[in-house]
């Protein structure tokens, strides 16, 4: 990267920084050029933007969509309400439902495939508690589509490279300073507005292939998003919504709704017929942990042959195509052999769960000019459906704040602070502990402690050996390459969202959302006292994490029309 100025690092200055160009990233790229094609976009990327991101680990539908006729977006926030169990402010739901269909028809009009049957009607499934709001969708090319039209409209992304601190001048944002990481140099960017959407927490509990990267969501998604906020003055909530899947044993990868809607059979351990329960991720963790009725298994031997090849075009293409292999390798034919289920690593993520940075139907966070979407922000379980809404909104309302404010100087102080940090931790290649090992273990008691059931003595122990992980990481780690020394940045975070994770969890004394936050030593569940979210906050550092509380937001309009 050239520099601009006699500054040891190169500055670049745009309109619009967003950070993460993966669902929420590119659409809100791409919606910011709609809406002024002069609007000079820089996207950081951690990857590489035509493939990274959760797209790319399989995308069979868009998850909500009110299509006029089958469902409404009022009849949606009853259906979000029961599956988060009231803990879930109407206004950013009601906003992404509302949007929904007119998202659809867009992506249709670029070329996404949303099979019809022959009268013209869309796939609709229901996977809510109520309402069909399940478009299926089968667009194996989805990032790369959105890739091309971001470059085809000027969007300037800087891949490889990781934002490690956003900017802000008197109180409001001013940029962010990111890192290559294949070259380890420091960038700079000023930016008027800037956009979060790095995804979740994808790499948090082990999975229990023992892979660091064997997880169900996007690994390259460690928290940071959450954590560039948090230490930026923005509110963070759910992090007790410690989120763990039920799906194929070992490679962790999506099927259910794609065979349980297709007439899949679902039988637990002694053979009982689970299909006609609807079954829920939720339920069947229950049978699986408290029953004790699991493994559970897909059955598919007693479909028609063409409906077998039908879910195996999905799975062997939309989803992720390396699934053809693993089912060869472990000698599985959906003819005649069964599809063992299994609980998935513990995860953070806005769009699955209720984990996320606040934000309101305009995607504002608590700091002016902090906008931030998808998996990172907290519009509930939006899923991806959430993450193209909300980009889209995020990015009209960043531009119009762009277009609104000035560019305010950046503060070079707190860039020189990250080229020093980088140095320091350059300087560690004598340490004794290879990095791969440290995440290991780190993951490691993520699961022995935070990963549900939770006690309180539990969830202290978790954060004893948090606050004793971050001076390991400073003292015994060794960062021998630039690919150490990045992953080092990315335990730190996984690390600061164990902490506040087991902060969130001790907080709410009660338990809520089936296994998700079950605490034994609160076993029920609680509305009288708990029916509000928990806020984090920072203080004085990060490992200083402030807890306050924020009532539920409803709303009179969908009061009325349910
Ligand atoms: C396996 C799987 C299947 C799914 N199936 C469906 C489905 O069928 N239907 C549905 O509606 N939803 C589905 N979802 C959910 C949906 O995909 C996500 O909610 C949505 O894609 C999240 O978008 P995002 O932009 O927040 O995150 P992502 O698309 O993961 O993008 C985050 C991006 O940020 C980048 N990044 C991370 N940290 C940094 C950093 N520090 N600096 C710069 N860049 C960074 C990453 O490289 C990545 O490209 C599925 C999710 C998964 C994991």
């Amino acid at each position: 990267m050239k520099k601009t100025s006699s500054l040891p690092y190169p500055v670049i200055h745009c309109d619009l920084l967003i950070i993460g160009g993966g669902s929420a990233g590119a659409m809100a790229a791409i919606r910011a050029k709609e809406m002024n094609p002069k609007c000079n976009v820089v996207v950081f990327e951690k990857g590489d933007i035509k493939y990274s991101g959760c797209i790319a680990r399989g995308m069979d539908a868009l998850n909500i969509v009110a299509v006029p006729g089958v469902s409404t977006p009022e009849l949606y926030l009853d259906a979000t309400r029961m599956a988060c169990e009231g803990i879930v402010d109407d206004p950013p739901s009601y906003m992404m439902a509302k949007r929904s269909w007119d998202l659809m028809k867009k992506l249709e009009r670029w070329g996404v495939c949303f099979p019809v049957d022959d009268g013209g009607n869309y796939e609709i499934l229901q996977v809510h508690p109520v309402g069909k709001f399940c478009l299926t969708m089968q667009e194996p090319e989805l990032k790369t589509m959105l890739a091309a039209r971001l470059a085809e409209m000027g969007v300037r992304v800087i891949g490889r490279t990781m934002a490690l601190e956003l900017l802000t001048t008197g109180g409001r944002i001013s940029g962010a300073v990111g890192i290559n990481v294949r070259s380890g140099e420091i960038i700079a960017c000023a930016a008027k507005s800037v956009i979060l959407s790095a995804g979740g927490t994808a790499r948090f509990g082990l999975p229990n292939n023992g892979y660091l990267y064997g997880v169900y969501d996007y690994p390259g998604n460690t928290g940071d998003g959450y954590c560039l906020a948090y230490r930026a003055g923005a509110e963070l909530s759910g992090f007790e919504y410690t989120l763990i899947y039920y799906i194929v044993k070992d490679i962790n990868a999506p099927l259910l709704y794609i065979t349980l809607t297709r007439g899949g059979k679902l039988l637990n351990a002694f053979g009982f017929d689970k299909s006609k329960e609807h079954p829920s991720i939720k339920s069947m963790l229950v049978d699986h942990h408290k029953e004790g009725s699991g493994p559970m298994r897909i059955i598919l031997s007693h479909l028609p042959e063409e409906r077998i090849r039908a879910i195996e075009e999905i799975l062997f293409t939309t989803e992720r195509p390396v699934q053809e292999r693993f089912y060869k390798g472990r000698g599985v034919d959906f003819r005649s052999g069964e599809i063992e289920l299994w609980p998935t690593e513990c995860f953070l993520c806005g769009g699955h769960g209720l984990t996320g940075v606040r934000v309101n139907e305009r995607a504002e966070t608590a700091v002016p000019g902090l906008f931030a979407a998808g998996d990172t922000s907290l519009v509930a379980r939006g899923h991806l459906s959430g993450a193209f809404v909300f980009g889209e909104i995020a990015a009209e309302e960043a531009v119009g704040y762009a277009e609104r404010e000035r560019m305010a100087d950046i503060d070079h102080g707190a860039v020189e602070a990250v080229i020093a940090g980088r140095n320091d931790r350059l300087s560690r290649s004598g340490n004794r502990i290879p990095v791969e090992e440290f995440e290991y273990k780190v993951r490691r008691i993520i699961n022995d402690y935070i990963v549900p059931p939770k006690n309180e003595y539990k969830l202290d122990r978790a954060l004893w050996w948090m606050d004793r992980f971050r001076s390991e990481l400073h003292d015994i780690v060794r960062i021998a390459t630039v690919h150490d020394l990045f992953k080092a940045y990315e335990i730190e975070n996984i690390i600061q969202c164990a902490s506040m994770s087991a902060v969130a969890s001790k907080t709410r004394r009660e338990s809520r959302w089936g296994i998700w936050h079950y605490r034994t030593d609160y076993p029920e569940r609680n509305d009288k006292d708990w029916m509000k979210h928990i806020v984090l906050t920072m203080g004085d550092e990060p490992r200083d994490i402030r807890v306050g509380e924020r009532n539920i937001i409803t709303m009179q309009i969908a009061k009325e029309q349910t």
